[in-house]
């Protein structure tokens, strides 16, 4: 499904991310920026080892050696991947991060976006964060990332933005979520 929004492109899709070549993929990663399970062990694993490397020097020297905070989101270069970018960020987990959740993945939408935005890219594949192994119900998901995204393109000229869902059934609870912010 493709529609426009106020000059830009909402594509959603069935896919695999790490096969996107938008200028920046969003990786659902974790507040240490190691890898992991899921999709950031799918992005690591295509990106090669020296986006590990580079996600080590952005904790030094960005975060301080700190974690990641739910919902930041920062950039690394996207190495072995067709994406140029990676940009991560780190979703809430629906049975420990008790408050805010909501914000806290609109948060990461936003994030990523404003990221994108700040580095001159036009075009950006999203996942859907949260969702896997992190338990956020997968509706209530779907409706904060495409109202959240919705209206980032009424109010900037970006480019296009591709949510790239890895099932069926999140293509179509994603579809009838965006049909309904759309209304
Ligand atoms: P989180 O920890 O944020 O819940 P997960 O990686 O566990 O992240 O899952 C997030 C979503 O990403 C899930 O819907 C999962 O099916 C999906 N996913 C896993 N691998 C890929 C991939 N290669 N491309 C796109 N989506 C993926």
């Amino acid at each position: 499904m493709k529609v426009s929004i106020h000059g830009n492109e909402l594509e959603l899709k069935m896919g695999d991310i790490t096969k996107q070549t938008t200028d920046a993929i969003v990786n659902a990663a974790n507040g240490l920026l190691m890898g992991g399970g899921g999709v950031d062990g799918a992005i690591h694993e295509a990106a090669g080892a020296e986006l590990l490397e580079a996600c080590k020097q952005i904790r030094q020297e960005q975060l301080n050696g700190e974690y990641l905070a739910v919902g930041e989101a920062v950039i690394s270069k996207g190495y072995h991947l067709s994406a140029k970018y990676v940009i991560h960020t780190v979703g809430p987990i629906w049975y420990t991060d008790v408050e805010n959740k909501e914000m806290l993945l609109a948060n990461c939408y936003k994030n990523a976006l404003k990221i994108a935005v700040d580095n001159g890219l036009s075009s950006i594949s999203f996942p859907s964060i949260s969702t896997g192994v992190y338990r956020f119900p997968v509706d209530l998901a779907a409706e904060i990332a495409m109202k959240t995204i919705v209206d980032f393109l009424r109010d900037h000229a970006f480019g296009k933005v591709v949510m790239t869902l890895f099932s069926e059934e999140d293509y179509k609870i994603y579809t009838t979520k965006l049909k309904r912010v759309l209304q």
